[in-house]
Parts: C-alpha cells; sequence; structure tokens
C-alpha cells in the first residue's frame, strides 16, 4: 500500500513538474532552447542528474553533454550549458570533475557557448571554486555561482572577484544547518541585495538569477547607476510572464533548461520554494486518490 502510494504521488508530482523540465530527450532540450531565442532570451542547457557514483554514468552524463554541445551549434541556437559538478565526477574524486569539466568546456569553446558551474550543496563550495579557479585560469567564458544563503558568501565574493570570476547570484536551493546559512527568508533577501551592490560595484560579466520582483526591481535601478554587463536568469516554468518584459525593456535575460529523466530531485527542490506548490501538489494527490 505505502508504495502503491509513493508511485502515485510520483505520478503527481510528475504532473506539476513537467511545467519546469523541457522533456526527457536532448531534442526536447533543444526544441525548448530555440523558442527561447525566440522569445528574445538565451538558453541554458542542463541535463538532470546529481551524485553519481558510478563511472559509467558519469561518461554517460559527459558524452551527451559534448553531444549537446555539438547540437547547439549545429543548430545555430544561441545557449550555454550549466553543469552539476556531482554529475560529472565530483562524487567519484576531485581529479574525475575536473578531467571531465575541461572536456566540456573545451568542446563548449568550440561552439562559443559559455559554460555555468552550478553550486549544489555547501559541503561542495570549497572543492567546486578549487575547481572553477583551476578551470578558469585556461577558459575565460566559464561562471560559477554563489549563494546567498550562505553565511560565507560575502567573503567568498571578494575572492572570486579579485579573480576576475564570472558569477551567478542565487538564493540558494539546498537544505544548510543554521550553522552555515540564514534560516529566514529575509535575511536570505538582504544578503542577496548586499552581494548584487557588490557586484554591480565591483563586478562585470554577471548573472542575476532570481525570479522574485523586488531583487529584479534593485537590479533594474542599479543598472541605470553602473554600466556593467549582465543578465538576468530565471529558470523553465517559472514568472514566465516577467521574462518578455525584461526583454522588451532591452535587458538580456537567459532561461535555464533542464531535461532528462532525472527529475525528481529538481522537481523537488522548485516545489519546496514555494508553498503554494505544496498545496497544489497536496490537493492533486488527494483528487486522484479519490478517483
Ligand atoms: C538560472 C538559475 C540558476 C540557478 N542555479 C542554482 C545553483 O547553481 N545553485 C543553487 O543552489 N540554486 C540555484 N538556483 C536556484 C535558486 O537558488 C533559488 O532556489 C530559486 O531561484 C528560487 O529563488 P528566487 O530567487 O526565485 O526567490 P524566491 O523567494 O524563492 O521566489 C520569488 C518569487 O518567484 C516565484 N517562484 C520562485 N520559485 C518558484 C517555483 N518553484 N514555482 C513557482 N514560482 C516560483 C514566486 O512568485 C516567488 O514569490 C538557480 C536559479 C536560477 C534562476
Amino acid at each position: 500500500m505505502e508504495k502503491q502510494e509513493s508511485t502515485l504521488m510520483e505520478k503527481v508530482l510528475f504532473k506539476i513538474a513537467k511545467q519546469w523540465i523541457a522533456g526527457d530527450t536532448m531534442e526536447d532540450a533543444l526544441k525548448s532552447a530555440r523558442q527561447a531565442n525566440i522569445n528574445g532570451m538565451g538558453a541554458i542547457l542542463n541535463k538532470l542528474g546529481e551524485h553519481m557514483t558510478s563511472k559509467a554514468q558519469v561518461s554517460q552524463t559527459v558524452s551527451d553533454y559534448l553531444t549537446l554541445v555539438s547540437n547547439l551549434r549545429r543548430s545555430k541556437i544561441s545557449g550555454g550549458l550549466s553543469v552539476k559538478p556531482t554529475q560529472v565526477g565530483l562524487s567519484i574524486n576531485t581529479k574525475e570533475c575536473l578531467e571531465n569539466l575541461d572536456k566540456i568546456i573545451e568542446k563548449a569553446l568550440q561552439s562559443q557557448s559559455f559554460v555555468w558551474i552550478d553550486m549544489e550543496s555547501s559541503e561542495h563550495t570549497d572543492v567546486t571554486f578549487k575547481i572553477y579557479l583551476n578551470l578558469f585560469e585556461k577558459y575565460e567564458r566559464l561562471g560559477v555561482v554563489i549563494q546567498s544563503n550562505l553565511k560565507r558568501t560575502q567573503d567568498d565574493l571578494k575572492m572570486l572577484l579579485e579573480k576576475c570570476a564570472k558569477i551567478r547570484l542565487v538564493k540558494g536551493a539546498y537544505h544548510e544547518t543554521p550553522k552555515n546559512a540564514y534560516r529566514t527568508r529575509h535575511e536570505v533577501d538582504e544578503n542577496y541585495k548586499k552581494l548584487m551592490l557588490t557586484l554591480f560595484e565591483q563586478g562585470n560579466e554577471f548573472a542575476i538569477a532570481t525570479h522574485d520582483s523586488k531583487l529584479i526591481d534593485l537590479a533594474i535601478n542599479l543598472s541605470k547607476k553602473h554600466e556593467k554587463k549582465f543578465e538576468f536568469q530565471m529558470l523553465k516554468g517559472i514568472r514566465d510572464e516577467i521574462k518578455p518584459i525584461l526583454v522588451k525593456s532591452g535587458f538580456l535575460v537567459s532561461e535555464y533548461i533542464p531535461y532528462g529523466t532525472n527529475w525528481l530531485p529538481y522537481s523537488i527542490r522548485r516545489l519546496r520554494e514555494r508553498k503554494r506548490n505544496i498545496l497544489l501538489l497536496g490537493s492533486s494527490f488527494i483528487h486522484s486518490h479519490r478517483v
């Protein structure tokens, strides 16, 4: 009975999650990326999957990213990649991850595609920056992510700005302990504002990745004072009404487009971000249970 219920819950969750994911296949991802371009946005493609410990799985993921980059070029799609370290070897060892990212970035460079290294939970922060800075010495078109929910991030930003790193600012999607992370939404937002101000004052070529209107408005105001190369980044299927407004106002906007069959962890993070999504899941589950 319990197993039946969890399968049913997964089915209900998939119905909700579909809005955030391009589909199962690379072709689905390319189709969504093409649509993002038609809508005036760049595309940032991510193959779903994380914490891979099998070498075979990791090499399949690396090979998929290499094919994806070639397909982007062949299809003349303006877009890049966002790769999670633990999907390309970090859960095996650092060397494996570094070598695999190197292969992906080298290929992406040939296609003029930008690569972002996603940031995962805080146990991976130090090693992710280490890998990023190592590769950034070789590849310029490479970015890394900082999270405003972590107390360490002000120091990280200072260190990264000294190296002229390309930075994406997010709130942070992972569950963290009170020792290293801010607990309240207010604290996370206030830290986001401070980090964003530093980026506009001292950085260049960065990404403001949020769906939060008050933070987007603040970025628009700061961009009037500081002429900086930056873009807004948002996830597929979230705040779709605001994306064309930003594009029309002349801002660069990119859409983060995940694809693949390993959709559950990503979807749970999206679900947790908004109470209304959890309520929707609950009511859909009750509804599907009745019929
Ligand atoms: C391009 C991009 C890349 C990212 N990369 C990373 C990364 O590498 N590492 C990492 O930890 N996190 C990453 N994130 C996720 C990020 O950390 C947040 O978890 C996520 O963006 C939600 O925070 P928010 O800034 O939109 O603010 P929130 O306060 O969560 O949301 C603001 C408003 O946006 C809307 N909204 C937000 N989420 C949803 C949702 N799921 N469904 C419906 N509406 C919603 C609602 O209107 C909400 O009121 C990324 C986010 C983006 C946009």
